[in-house]
This record gives structure tokens, C-alpha cells and sequence, in this order.
């Protein structure tokens, strides 16, 4: 059979990933290292999710799941659940456990996509051990699978062997055999792209018929599929072994600079003694407010949250929530700063204003600059405080009220959304 029968459709393809991260990682295990790798902390979140978080990021990919190991799998769901949570995943995701050996697991991933074809007609099988991928090589290999004609069953990365292969004597293992023609080589990895029917024939072919494979793609093979090759990236390397490790270290992705802004008002009147980035203004009206009524740290907490790409302190934490009622609003900072670090945000610089016509702030702003380089861990330097009135124009000149806004400034991993694309020239072709 030189080519499987398919049923899916050539164009728009509807993809879902099986992500396998139900390994037990015998290699680092024997170094010492106990925490299954794909579970090994990188930049405070674990190893998996970063392939979760590409695959989420790939055009096509309409959802994902996580195979975990059986023991694993209440604290792999959870886990998934928080982070998926906490980022805004926007993707449907399940999980499962795996079996003893790999296509195990993938058969169980497997069977537990969307049943209809038109909800999932192509898999991406990938390794979470194999952290780097990108949304390039994963967008490089659904075309290759969905769009050429006819379609292959299949399209996998494949890099150009550069060590000289050679083979074993069986019979003595430490004698060489024969030495392979590195030329027609490849070194496969994952992620692996199949039309969904082909795959799931050629794990069941592999039931029936006894056979193992360390890749989807020798299952398809088996069945005489047709397996496309198509460019892999030398930097989607596997964590394997515990010099691997280093790896996760130095895999610092770009930090893009981004800038957040905040706002916030708050009426005079009968309710908080009034404060201003922490500090306590003697004298100052009373402000209205649910919380301490800081607004100088809400406008903060709001600039974070945007550098974070997230809503804003009124969604966070509700002023109908009475846990938050006269709560310490650095309190509510700190929890945000909380998630930047997780999100692996390095923050900069903050610029705040406060817009008031009283309290008079110039005797305050070195206090209220020192407490707020304090809270979000900057030099003194990287913080300015300023102060105006709007001439007694408007509600803060009428002294009904005191606003601030403010700008924060960081950098943030991240990967550039692989939707953009350089604008094309404009069509000058006549009508
Ligand atoms: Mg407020």
C-alpha cells in the first residue's frame, strides 16, 4: 500500500495536539534528579506547559491533550487547570494517563480527541520533553501535511545527521557492523503531523500486529503511509540526559519591552484617612472608597496588570467582596507583582502622576517615591513621583476628588504572535 486511505479534507484543516508528558524520565531519574522532567520547574512554571503554551499559540491548533503519567494525573490536571487559568488559555484541553510504553500514551491521547472527524481531522503528536518548539516548525509541518496534493499522511521534522552512524554486531555489541550512508539519514523529533484517521489505523495495525516503535511516524511507515520530511530546528533539542538541564537554563526566550497604564479616581468624602503610594497624608480629605483607597497604588496595580496583558484591580479584586474591604492596597499590589514574577516579567521603570488640587503632595513625593521603589523592587532612581493640580479646573480643582495615573515599564518573555507578518506592498497591479 503506498499510500493510506483518508478521509480528512486537504484544506482547513481542524487540528488538535497530544501532548506526551507522561515519561518517567529514567535517564535524569538515575542522575539523582527526582522530579519527572516534564514537571522540572523553567522560569517558575513547569516544563510542559511551555509546549502547551506554543501549541496554543500555533494558527490551526484547536485544542490539546496532555497525557500524564497515572500517578501523575490528578496533580497534571490540576497544575494544567492553574496555569490555564491564570494565562487565559483559550483552548479546550483534556487530560489522560498514559500507559507503560509511549504509543501507549498516545493511543490513550488518542482516544480521548473529539469523537467527530470534523471537530479533529490532524494530530500533532509532540514530546513535552522537547520544550523548544516553535509555532514556526509547528505551522511548517500542518502545510506540509494539509497542503500539498495529494496530501502525505503524515509530515515530520527531520534534521541532517552529522555524526557518523554505525551499527552494532549483534553478536558482539562493542564491534562495529557497518557504517551507515550518512547522507540518506535523518534525526526525526517531535512534534509529528498525521491525518487523524491514518494515525489511528496504524496504532491499531501496530496492536495487531505486536509491533513497538519509538515514533508515530514507524507505526504510519509500517502501514506503508507516505511520511513527508520537512526542515526540523536544530534548537528543539530533548531533555534527555542531565547535562540537558543546562539547556533549560540558557534557553532564555527574547524579552519584548512592554508598557502598562493605569488610572484611578477617588471621590472626597466621608470614608478613608487618606494615603498615597503607602504613605499616610496628614490632614489630607478623607477619601470613598472599599479598600484603603490608595490611588496612587491602584493606578500602579492597574499599570502592571497591563504590562501582564490582563483586566484591571476592579476585576481582580471587586469592591463587592468584602475580603477586600479597607484591605491594604499593597496588599493588592503584591499580588499582582506576585504573577509578574511568575510570568517572568522583569520590571524597569515607574512613572506616576498625581493630580490633585489639595493635599498639597511635593512635601510628600520623596516618601511616597522611596516606599514605592520599595514595594515594586526598583532602584530609587527608576521611580518618579510627580504631582500637578489641573489649575483648579475640573473635579480635582473643584477639591471633590484625587486622581493618579501611572506607567509602568519591563520586559516579558514572550514569543511573537506568529499570526504578524510583514504587511505585503500594496497591489499596484492595474484592475
Ligand atoms: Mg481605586
Amino acid at each position: 500500500m503506498a499510500h493510506i486511505a483518508s478521509s480528512a479534507s486537504a484544506t482547513s484543516p481542524t487540528v488538535w495536539a497530544v501532548l506526551l508528558a507522561a515519561g518517567s524520565g529514567s535517564r535524569l531519574a538515575a542522575a539523582g534528579v527526582d522530579t519527572p522532567k516534564q514537571f522540572l520547574e523553567h522560569r517558575g512554571q513547569p516544563l510542559f506547559w511551555r509546549s502547551v503554551q506554543t501549541l496554543a499559540a500555533t494558527p490551526l491548533v484547536r485544542g490539546l491533550v496532555v497525557v500524564f503519567p497515572q500517578q501523575l494525573l490528578e496533580h497534571g490536571a490540576h497544575l494544567l487547570e492553574t496555569l490555564a487559568h491564570e494565562s487565559g488559555l483559550a483552548m479546550p484541553t483534556r487530560v489522560v494517563a498514559g500507559g507503560p510504553r509511549r504509543q501507549d500514551s498516545v493511543a490513550n491521547g488518542l482516544a480521548a480527541l473529539p469523537p467527530e472527524r470534523n471537530q479533529c481531522d490532524v494530530v500533532l503528536v509532540h514530546d513535552a520533553a522537547r520544550p523548544f518548539l516553535t509555532p514556526s516548525l509547528t505551522t511548517r509541518l500542518l502545510e506540509a501535511v494539509c497542503d500539498v496534493t495529494p496530501p502525505p499522511d503524515a509530515a515530520i521534522p527531520a534534521l541532517p545527521v552529522t555524526d557518523t552512524i554505525k551499527t552494532r554486531s549483534e553478536e558482539t555489541p562493542d564491534h562495529v557492523e557497518a557504517t551507515l550512508d550518512r547522507s540518506r539519514l535523518a534525526a526525526v523529533q517531535t512534534p509529528q503531523a498525521f491525518r487523524r484517521d491514518v494515525l489511528e489505523q496504524a496504532h491499531r495495525h501496530a496492536v495487531a500486529h505486536g509491533l513497538a516503535a519509538t515514533d508515530d511516524a514507524s507505526l504510519v511507515e509500517a502501514c506503508g503511509g507516505v511520511v513527508r520530511l520537512v526542515p526540523g530546528d536544530p534548537a528543539n533539542v530533548k531533555i534527555t540526559n542531565p547535562e540537558d538541564l543546562a539547556l533549560l537554563a540558557d534557553a532564555t526566550p527574547p524579552l519584548l519591552p512592554v508598557t502598562g497604564f493605569g488610572y484611578d479616581v477617588h471621590k472626597y468624602g466621608v470614608g478613608r484617612p487618606m494615603v498615597l503610594g503607602g504613605v499616610p497624608i496628614p490632614g489630607a480629605p478623607e477619601v470613598v472608597a472599599h479598600s484603603d483607597g490608595d490611588v496612587l497604588l491602584h493606578a500602579v496595580a492597574d499599570a502592571l496588570l497591563g504590562c501582564l496583558g490582563q483586566g484591571d484591580i476592579g476585576q481582580r479584586f471587586p469592591d463587592s467582596d468584602p475580603r477586600f474591604e479597607g484591605m491594604e492596597s499593597g496588599l493588592f499590589v503584591r499580588e499582582i507583582l506576585e504573577d509578574c514574577r511568575r510570568a517572568g516579567l522583569a520590571l524597569l521603570h515607574a512613572d506616576v502622576t498625581i493630580i490633585a488640587q489639595i493635599p498639597k503632595v511635593s512635601p510628600h513625593r520623596d516618601a511616597i517615591a522611596k516606599r514605592l521603589a520599595n514595594l515594586l523592587a526598583l532602584p530609587r532612581q527608576n521611580v518618579a513621583v510627580k504631582a500637578t493640580t489641573e489649575e483648579g479646573l475640573g473635579f480635582t480643582g473643584e477639591k471633590k476628588g484625587v486622581k493618579a495615573v501611572a506607567v509602568v515599564t519591563a520586559l516579558r518573555p514572550g514569543v511573537i504572535a506568529p499570526q504578524w507578518r510583514a504587511p505585503s506592498p500594496p497591489n499596484t497591479q492595474p484592475e
